[in-house]
């Protein structure tokens, strides 16, 4: 008898596998990331145990057999949704920014390693994707997604000479996308590779930006997000994960659309 384990999911890629069947990528919150066979998944019929094909980004409980080793394919032997997340699916910048969350969390997580803490903090930015929060929480999401996986970028001093960023209003610094933090601008502080420029008060902003789960159970801001301010952080963070993974992130072409500005603009001189 196989032994059947029951989780929390989120449903984070799909690919069509033959007619009928589906193979899936669940981020489920005490088994981590599960690669799963679903089986007839596609078929109208009584004997479907699961409540039709899985949907990207959809949230739902699983039932599903473990692999026997991590190079195989668990097989999904139920699906129960519990959200469609409609609120994503009607607006184009909202279901992009949701992609980009899902490609984030494919792309650092580790399968089968547990992440119950970012689990929940995709929980709360797939909410609030569908809110005006929107801008800022997947920039929340991407620092606590890289936060979860230990590697948590440095904004709150330079990582040479541990100075902090300038208040003054047009100061600028780098970022080290390899080194993962802030240096100041002049070449005392060296930098590993490559970095790019940014305002001071991007950093600070960064630096003090709360996971999604805090912004979601906190009122919204007084003041509206600054987009561009919020697209240069955004870029500064996946800059940060393509560096871990040595290649350009799938949905990175989606960036300038859930902002609604170009990346040109968002750049200083
Ligand atoms: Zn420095």
């Amino acid at each position: 008898m196989p032994t059947y384990l029951t989780d929390s999911a989120l449903c984070l890629r799909v690919t069509d596998f033959s007619e009928t069947s589906q193979i899936v990528a669940l981020f489920t919150r005490t088994h981590g990331l599960l690669p799963l066979i679903a089986k007839g998944s596609k078929r109208a019929s009584k004997k479907n145990t699961m409540s039709g094909p899985l949907d990207l980004l959809t949230a739902g409980e699983v039932v599903f057999i473990a692999a026997k080793n991590t190079a195989e394919l668990g097989t999904l032997a139920g699906w129960d949704l519990l959200n469609h997340r409609n609120e994503l699916r009607t607006h184009l910048p909202a279901l992009n920014a949701a992609m980009i969350a899902a490609d984030i969390t494919t792309t650092l997580v580790h399968p089968h390693d547990p992440h119950p803490e970012l689990f929940d903090e995709l929980e709360a930015t797939l909410h609030l994707l569908g809110t005006p929060q929107r801008p800022r929480a997947i920039v929340a999401y991407a620092k606590a997604a890289l936060t979860a996986a230990g590697y948590a970028p440095q904004f709150s001093a330079c990582l040479t000479c541990a100075k902090p960023p300038s208040t003054a209003p047009d100061a600028l610094l780098r970022f080290s996308p390899r080194a993962g933090g802030i240096l100041c601008l002049d070449n005392r502080c060296p930098a590993e590779g490559p970095t790019l420029t940014l305002p001071a008060r991007i950093a600070i902003a960064l630096d003090r930006l709360p996971a999604p789960t805090t912004l979601l159970a906190s009122p919204p801001p007084d003041r509206p997000a600054d987009p561009a301010a919020l697209l240069t952080a955004l870029h500064i963070l996946l800059a940060h994960i393509e560096s871990l993974t040595n290649k350009p992130l799938k949905t990175r072409y989606l960036l300038p659309t859930i902002f609604g500005i170009r990346p040109a603009s968002a750049f200083p001189p």
